[in-house]
């Protein structure tokens, strides 16, 4: 017999050679129905693999990430299956699952794909599916394996299986397809009920441009048609909500191949949007204790060696700027933290001093890949809306409340109600991976923790996560289509301090180390109003959208008092527009749904009689006639329900 101890710390004794299937079997005839995969002691394996050691097993279903990544997986199989048999000849290289969905880049030779081969080979794979066939694991040797591939011509399994040690080789089978797989598959194709492809995009073999480039074709599979449904409908809004679209539409921001790629220019729009947001920190902040800073774009090469971040990333980074005379060597600012150590430094402090807390919106350059360039979320000019925070141990707990009471400030101002908290700590198996003293370390951890509890957070400790200079503490967010983004990190830092020497005088007259926090609720205005528009589509709230009204004057004749509504509406703080076009009130009314702005002030002949205005809401709601004031107050209200004071 054997102990299998599951996630709830129950053990269950079961003879050696029992399957996970027949553990979930156990347990109930419902979980089995739905386990697809599992990890003993940390490692995926088959349903049906019988387990022959005590340990600890965790069955997943459709529900769990590990599920949906054995159900994508298992899928490219038969996706393969169907590829080699609509195209014989080809050559299978790798399919591994990714965050949604799998790919299988495959080597067409002289034949090519395209997205409208996609019904053909959706049917071809659903047949297969259809046949519930098991997927069965089985040992090769090297030799063996190999001379499979060779047989094939197919050089790139060939050059897999090279690198791979005999006896650990494995080969899946299903139906009558062979892969090359180390294994983690649902029980049988049965199970694939849905079966989408997405995307062809061209990819070199082991991402290295001098190999040959093979076709990676996208995929996506569900256990219910219904959830392929509802998934293409997330990508159709996804694809509404994109940032550089509406980006674009509401004249944000906007990309000069001449300025150069990934760096962002604001247009009036966006400049007015991100002000409103850096003034909502900025107030906030100041109540918070905070004092701003300002450093220049550049620093000398000196300091980031003293940071330690040249010799991490100066390879990759933008090369140095030098002087014509002096030769001196200068970089791009990649980070703000260096200058901030060297603000710190330029007086002394004493423990009753701290905690000083340096704030900055603060324009950092990072070398990225044309490719990996992405609108707003993957740029190589950015503004981070950061601080540092330089306390004793003992006020970590203080100051990381502190920080997750503004962070919380933020995201409820802004509409995000779903979101979690990860808190990051040292894998204690490998302490040498970390700097700084492990006592230190401890109670950094526990104030995280505490703190985190303290305010109530949902959150999650990751061990071995935590960076080696300190733990941390990151928010993911939940967006409106349910897509993840990480946020709003709070990081520990024991390191640069100690490369910079910071000191504070205690209350023993000795000289002590303070510990550095980073923190930036934003993260970046360029990426955080990239998430903006995603998770509202462009409707923003209406404390910070760029326009909030727009009068429209039904002719030419009423423009005067048009002009008078404005007046009226800027005295009250609206800050409104007026189209006076010669264009229908129609027209006018479409034109300013496009740009999302949330109300229409229509003037005509009887709004001009009653000194009064109609009220249209963004999306066809009519509030009927009101007055400035009126409108105004419900303005206010409406401003006053998002935007909590701090
Ligand atoms: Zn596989
Ligand atoms: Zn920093």
């Amino acid at each position: 017999m054997i102990d299998i101890t599951l996630p709830d710390g129950a053990v269950k004794k079961v003879p050696e050679g029992t399957t996970p299937m027949e553990v979930a079997k156990s347990i109930s005839e419902g979980l089995a129905r739905n386990v697809i995969s599992a990890k003993f002691n940390g490692t995926t394996v088959e349903t049906v693999t019988p387990l022959k050691e005590s340990g600890t097993l965790t069955l997943y279903t459709w529900k769990d990430d590990e599920g949906k990544k054995t159900f994508w997986h298992s899928t490219s199989h038969v996706v393969a299956q169907a590829l080699e048999e609509l195209y014989p000849g080809i050559k299978l290289t790798i399919g591994p699952a990714i965050e949604n969905g799998f790919y299988y880049d495959v080597d067409f030779g002289d034949q090519t794909i395209s997205e409208k081969d996609f019904p053909k080979i959706e049917k071809k794979a659903l047949e297969i599916a259809r046949g519930k066939h098991d997927y069965k694991m089985r040992s090769v040797s090297k030799a063996e394996a190999l001379s499979y591939y060779k047989e094939q011509g197919n050089e790139y399994k060939v050059e897999l299986i090279e690198n791979l040690d005999d006896g650990i080789i494995t080969f899946c089978d299903h139906s009558t397809f062979t892969d090359l797989c180390r294994g983690g598959h649902i029980p049988n194709t049965g199970i694939i009920k849905a079966i989408k492809l997405l995307s062809v995009a061209g990819a070199y073999w082991r991402g290295d441009e001098n190999n040959t480039q093979l076709t990676r074709v996208y995929g996506i599979s569900f256990p219910k048609q219904k959830e392929l449904t509802e998934y293409l409908h997330l990508l159709e809004e996804a694809k509404k909500r994109d940032h550089r679209k509406l980006g674009k539409e509401l004249e944000l921001f906007t990309f000069s191949q001449k300025v150069g790629q990934g760096l962002p220019l604001w247009l009036p729009n966006g400049a007015a949007l991100r002000e409103r947001l850096e003034q909502f920190l900025k107030k906030a902040q100041k109540k918070a204790g905070y004092e701003m800073v300002v450093t220049p774009h550049i620093g000398q090469k000196e300091l980031y060696v003293t940071s330690g971040h040249y010799a991490k990333y100066g390879e990759d980074s933008f090369q140095p700027i030098h002087t014509p005379k002096e030769d001196e060597e200068f970089l791009l600012k990649p980070m703000n933290c260096p200058h901030h150590c060297e603000i710190y430094n330029s007086k002394p402090f004493s423990y009753k001093d701290l905690p000083k807390r340096y704030a900055e919106f603060g324009t950092v350059y990072r070398y990225e890949q044309s490719g990996e360039l992405h609108g707003l979320t993957r740029v190589r000019g950015f503004t981070q809306d950061d601080a540092h925070i330089f306390c004793t141990t003992e006020q970590l707990n203080d100051e990381f409340k502190n920080v997750i009471d503004l962070t919380l400030f933020v995201l409820n101002s802004l509409g995000f109600e779903d979101f979690t908290a990860q808190v990051s700590v040292r894998d204690l198996e490998n302490p040498e991976k970390y700097i700084g003293d492990t006592k230190d370390w401890e109670k950094a951890e526990q104030a995280i923790i505490n703190a985190a509890e303290e305010k109530g957070l949902n959150y999650v400790v990751e061990s071995g996560e935590a960076a080696f200079y300190g733990p941390k503490l990151d928010f993911m967010i939940k967006d409106a289509l349910g897509r993840n983004w990480q946020l709003g990190t709070i990081q520990v830092d024991y390191n640069l301090p100690k490369r910079f020497d910071l000191t504070y005088k205690g209350s023993d007259n000795e000289l002590h180390r303070p510990v550095m926090i980073h923190r930036a609720p934003f993260g970046s205005m360029e990426r955080f109003v990239a998430l903006l528009l995603e998770h509202t589509g462009g409707n923003f709230p209406l404390w910070l959208i760029p326009t909030q009204a727009i009068v429209l004057p039904v002719s030419e004749k009423h423009e005067k008092y048009a002009e008078k509504v404005l007046n009226s509406l800027e005295n009250h703080e609206i800050r409104a527009l007026i189209d006076n076009r010669n264009e229908t009130v129609g027209k006018k009314i479409r034109e300013a749904e496009l740009k999302k702005i949330p109300f229409m002030i229509i003037v005509g002949e009887q709004e001009e009689e009653s000194e009064s205005i109609s009220v249209r809401r963004h999306g066809g709601e009519d509030l009927g006639s009101l007055s400035v004031d009126t409108f105004s107050d419900l303005v206010t209200t409406e401003i006053n329900s998002t935007l909590k004071s701090f």
